[in-house]
């Protein structure tokens, strides 16, 4: 706690009061820990694949070159780790936009049932690339809120692709819509590895990933879960996620009617 005090008195050595000042700092030393810790993460992110692409382009001038096959596997490396760091840099900016209120929200009145279904239709080729089952649940055909439609396609776009990402071939993914009076539910059900129950509230957290190795190996930036809860809340709406380890897991958007 940071304090300080000033003594009033009418004449010098007579103290008429004292007034206290007293600054509870805990809130502010957390956020300028979580503010180290976020650039920390941020260069360990840079810095993985910078070093591959490195140690690859050095290995390349150092005579593999003139092997073209192996020249070829080692140019596919260095392009995937650059596709890596532009995601990484991508949802880097587009947290920081988030974070400085620079993105307009266009709001308006949409059928949320028809946008889910939308974006469940434009993940079938992924699932079944992994020839898994996706289907889409509603008992009706209109429910209508107020969003920015491209925005809830965008954190609809995360859930889904985590579903199919964390789950194995063939696996069966709901995604269901329901509303009661106060609100409007997107549910997506998955049948994947599960999240351990210490976990589940952290993987909104910036960077924070269940298993790094997996996530990286997939092509994630540990962000996407972030950005979603931002532009969740500020809808004024949540996000929460439930899972069984090894059973699956289901991430819930809820509106606010
Ligand atoms: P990533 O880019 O790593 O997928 P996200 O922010 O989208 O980042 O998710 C954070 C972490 O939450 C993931 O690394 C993963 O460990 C966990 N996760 C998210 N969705 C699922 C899911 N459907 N099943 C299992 N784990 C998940």
């Amino acid at each position: 706690i940071n304090g300080c005090f000033a003594v009033y008195g009418r004449e010098k050595g007579e103290a008429e009061g004292v007034i206290l000042v007293l600054q509870d700092v805990t809130e502010q030393k957390e956020l300028e820990e979580m503010r180290k810790e976020f650039v920390a993460n941020v260069s360990h992110e840079l810095r993985t694949p910078l070093t591959t692409v490195k140690s690859y382009t050095e290995t390349l001038l150092d005579g593999a070159l003139e092997e073209k096959e192996l020249a070829v596997s080692f140019l596919q490396v260095i392009n995937h780790e650059a596709d890596r760091m532009t995601a990484l840099v991508q949802d880097l900016l587009e947290l920081s936009r988030l974070d400085n209120k620079q993105v307009k929200f266009n709001i308006r009145t949409v059928n949320l049932a028809q946008l889910v279904a939308e974006s469940v239709q434009q993940h079938q080729i992924h699932a079944l690339k992994k020839h898994q089952t996706m289907k889409f649940h509603s008992n009706v055909e209109e429910i209508f809120v107020s969003v920015d439609p491209d925005r809830i396609h965008q954190v609809l776009s995360n859930v889904i692709s985590n579903a199919i990402k964390y789950s194995p071939e063939e696996a069966r993914i709901d995604v269901y819509i329901s509303q009661d009076e106060e609100w409007v539910r997107v549910g997506v059900k998955d049948t994947g590895i599960g999240i351990p129950q210490k976990d589940l509230t952290r993987i909104f957290e910036r960077f924070y990933r269940v298993d790094k190795a997996r996530s990286r190996e997939m092509g994630g930036t540990g962000l996407g879960l972030a950005i979603a809860k931002e532009i969740m809340e500020h809808h004024k709406g949540r996000i929460w996620a439930k899972s069984e380890q090894g059973k699956g897991t289901t991430i819930i958007l809820e509106f606010c009617k």
